[in-house]
Order: structure tokens, then C-alpha cells, then sequence
């Protein structure tokens, strides 16, 4: 079982309230680790209450890999409890959280998030912190000029995030079906590519949910990042965003210059481990300045993986209304 880095502070959190709340409660924490399995649960002592977390948790012994952690908070006899699962199956992670409301005084316990989070992603490559890892995304699209893009990075066996425009996903369902196909990750961009910081909550939160939907609809995938348009954001977006904000650092002016040589110096010119670099997928020559840039930095010895990937290796954890230009 390898212990993924990111859910230390998840751990110290959790180890850190269990040694507070130590004196007044009766929580003992106890582990069950099997091959592959590791689960960390409390443990009530009351019959009732421990059956249906052990039920509960029961689920996860068929996984192949699974970690379990927990956290809890109590007012009286009320404890609430959440239950933080990550099972790796291949080269998929799915994370989940459930809360439970477990009352001591009348020994009942309930599920108090029905329709809990769960989301996938993919881990295409093998990397680790100590290597070189960038991230290329590309935005505004999809368009006719995203497939030829698409090759490229097949052509290369790279990945890269693409961030859409809801706006441009109907009858381009199949486009982003074949990122998904490749391994790509998709993300967020709002529908209209509206300047957000001018709009009310209601409406940034239109934006972005309409944008969600169109992309669940298309790939049954859920895109787990947000890239406002023009990358702006104020403590209102933020606010309502209910997703990790991801900008760059490395901006290759794709929309500016439409010369691959001088977009392809801008990139090998800035970049570096951890960073995050700005194209995008509509322009002609964005996609030959790949045939340039991607053979270079496979040569410097980096790694293109996706945003997702670049942050889950760097063993940074995401976190929503929370915004992120490089990983590092
Ligand atoms: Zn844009």
C-alpha cells in the first residue's frame, strides 16, 4: 500500500482533534489494513453504531487499493462524522466523502449527505515528485482545429487539460469524447467567456454550472477544475466557484503572436518544474508550435501530464475557491 503524501495534513487534522477530543469521548481509532486496504474509523463503543460504520466500510475490502480516513466533530451527545475515501483501481482514483450523524444519546446513526461527491480521474503515467512535470492547457476551444491538436499529443503520447467553452461543446460532443479517449483532462471555462469579476453571483454561478452539465453530458465525466475567463477572479468568483481555480504562469501569447517559432521560444524560454502553461486549442499555430515544444521538453527530460496530475504528483492537495498558477 503506498501512502499518498497529499492526505498528511488530511491525517494530522484528524490525528490532531482525536488527541484534543481525547479526554471527553470515547473514540478509539482503529485500523484495519489488509493487502491493499487501509482504513482508519472510529470506533463508538456502542454496538449499534459500530455495526453500520463497520457495514459501511465493509464496501471497500473488494477494492484493490483503497484508503480510508475520517474526521469528526461533536456537540454533545451528537457526533458528525465524515469519512474520506480514495480507491485507486488502475489507473483511475476515485474520491469520495460521506457524513454520518450518529446521536449517542438515543443510539441512532444516519447518512447526512445522500448524494455525496464522487469523482474520477486519470493517472495516464507513472510519475513522482522529484521529476520535472509540466502541464500544457489549452482554452476557448472546442473547434475544428482542436483535433488537430489532439494528434499531436497522441502523435507524442503526451497529456494536457483542456479547458472548453460551454458555449462551444453542442455538436462537438465527439471532441471531447476523443480527450477522454486519450487520456485528457477537461475542465471549466465558463460558457460565454464573460469578463465574471462584472457579474452578479447568480450569474457566474449559471456560467458555470450550465458548463459542468454540457460536459458531463457529453463525456459522463465530471470536470473537477475551474479556469475563469481571462483567468480573472475576485473573492466573489471565488466564492461561488465551488471548484479549484487553476491559472498559469507560463502565458505563450498564442492569441497574439501566430508564429509556432515564436510561441515554442516563449515556452522553452520560461519554463519549468511545476508549471502550468497557457495555449490555445482554436489556433492553427498553437498546434504547430507543439510539434516544436513537446519534442524539446520530453528531451529536458520533463514529463506533460495533466492539471490534475500535476498537482495529485506534486502532492499538493486542490482545494475549491482556491486559486493555483503553478504547482510547486
Ligand atoms: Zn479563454
Amino acid at each position: 500500500m503506498k501512502i499518498r503524501y497529499f492526505l498528511l495534513p488530511l491525517i494530522i487534522v484528524s490525528l490532531m482533534l482525536l488527541i484534543l477530543d481525547n479526554e471527553k469521548t470515547s473514540i478509539v481509532n482503529k485500523n484495519v489494513i489488509s493487502d491493499g486496504v487501509e482504513v482508519s474509523y472510529p470506533f463508538f463503543g456502542n454496538e449499534v453504531v459500530d455495526r453500520y460504520i463497520s457495514n459501511y466500510l465493509n464496501k471497500y475490502l473488494e477494492e484493490d487499493e483503497v484508503f480510508v480516513d475520517y474526521d469528526y466533530y461533536n456537540d454533545g451527545s451528537k457526533y458528525y462524522t465524515t469519512f474520506y475515501s480514495y480507491v485507486i483501481k488502475g489507473n483511475m482514483i476515485s474520491n469520495n466523502t460521506d457524513s454520518f450523524l450518529i446521536d449517542m444519546s438515543n443510539n441512532t446513526i444516519e447518512k447526512t449527505v445522500v448524494d455525496y461527491e464522487q469523482y474520477d480521474f486519470i493517472i495516464n503515467s507513472n510519475a513522482s515528485k522529484d521529476d520535472k512535470l509540466v502541464a500544457l492547457t489549452f482554452d476557448d476551444g472546442p473547434n475544428y482545429n482542436t483535433n488537430k491538436v489532439l494528434n499531436i499529443l497522441n502523435k507524442y503520447n503526451v497529456k494536457a487539460t483542456f479547458f472548453v467553452l460551454g458555449s462551444k461543446i453542442k455538436g462537438n460532443e465527439y471532441i471531447l469524447k476523443k480527450m477522454i479517449g486519450q487520456g485528457m483532462e477537461i475542465g471549466n471555462h465558463t460558457f460565454n467567456h464573460l469578463l465574471l469579476t462584472r457579474y452578479s453571483e447568480e450569474k457566474i454561478k449559471e456560467e458555470i454550472d450550465k458548463t459542468n452539465d454540457m460536459i458531463y453530458d457529453a463525456t459522463g465525466k465530471k470536470a473537477l477544475l475551474l479556469r475563469p475567463s481571462y483567468g480573472s477572479f475576485n473573492s466573489k468568483i471565488k466564492r461561488t466557484a465551488n471548484m479549484p481555480i487553476i491559472i498559469w504562469d507560463v502565458d505563450t501569447l498564442d492569441w497574439k503572436y501566430h508564429s509556432s517559432i515564436k510561441i515554442a521560444n516563449r515556452v522553452m524560454s520560461k519554463v519549468k518544474d511545476g508549471d502550468i502553461v497557457l495555449m490555445h486549442d482554436i489556433y492553427s499555430a498553437t498546434a504547430n508550435a507543439l510539434d516544436i515544444i513537446i519534442p524539446k521538453l520530453l528531451e529536458d527530460g520533463y514529463k506533460l501530464v495533466t492539471v490534475s496530475e500535476l498537482f495529485y504528483y506534486k502532492e499538493i492537495m486542490l482545494e475549491d475557491g482556491k486559486v493555483y498558477g503553478y504547482a510547486r
